[in-house]
């Protein structure tokens, strides 16, 4: 099985697994500065499922919270971020959860930076969370 998502002018497109290694909201100063939004949501996948199948995104360096420099995919028309990585060596990729054609559910994903969350923003019960990043 396959998800598939985009950016919104639809010039980037990629395709990965529905096999998803974790979902995390993340509430931290710089996912929300990202996003220009509330919090930011990191759909992780093993990076080997993710297939770029349209367009060619460029990248952005950033800083995170925690000081680990990651590297952000946007595409290079409307400007909608796509994933984030830590170096061509990270196993893994973090898809921005809303460029995702199917909606997630947000039912159950891990919150973290919830010392930095907005006023307002309610967390559901029952999930798990985190004031930085999980131990
Ligand atoms: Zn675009
Ligand atoms: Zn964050």
């Amino acid at each position: 099985m396959k998800r598939t998502g985009g950016c919104q002018c639809g010039e980037v497109r990629y395709a990965c697994t529905d096999e998803k290694f974790e979902l995390y909201v993340c509430h931290c100063t710089t996912c929300r500065a990202q996003s220009s939004s509330a919090f930011g949501i990191s759909y992780i996948v093993p990076a080997t499922s993710l297939q770029i199948t349209q367009g060619t995104p460029h990248y952005y360096e950033v800083t995170t919270d925690s000081g680990n420099r990651k590297s952000g995919a946007f595409c290079p028309t409307c400007g909608v971020r796509l994933w984030h990585m830590s170096g061509t060596e990270d196993a893994y990729r973090s898809i921005k959860g809303g460029s995702l054609d199917e909606p997630l559910d947000l039912s159950k994903a891990i919150h973290i930076w919830v010392s930095s969350k907005l006023d307002g923003v309610i967390i559901p019960d029952g999930c798990r969370q985190f004031p930085k990043e999980p131990d």
